[in-house]
């Protein structure tokens, strides 16, 4: 197993709930413990995320657009 898949697969587990609202990529790009030490590496999606899933969550549409300029660099 390469890392990448290592660290995806260690996400996924970590956080995702497939009774709640979005996909496990969707979910830990979302992931808002930034003290953990993989949260710079953590799997992102590179799609939009839908306003219902952010709502979901509490994220607001400009701080998801501040996440994604973040990791774009
Ligand atoms: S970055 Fe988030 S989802 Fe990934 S292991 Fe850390 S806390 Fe879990």
């Amino acid at each position: 197993m390469n890392l990448r898949k290592a660290i995806n697969d260690n996400c996924k587990d970590c956080l995702y709930d497939k009774l709640e609202p979005g996909t496990w990529l969707q979910q830990v790009t979302l992931c808002v413990v930034k003290s953990c030490a993989l949260h710079n590496v953590r799997p992102k999606t590179t799609h939009p995320i839908p306003e219902s899933v952010l709502s979901y969550y509490g994220v607001k549409l400009g701080e998801y657009q501040d996440l994604v300029a973040a990791y774009e660099g």
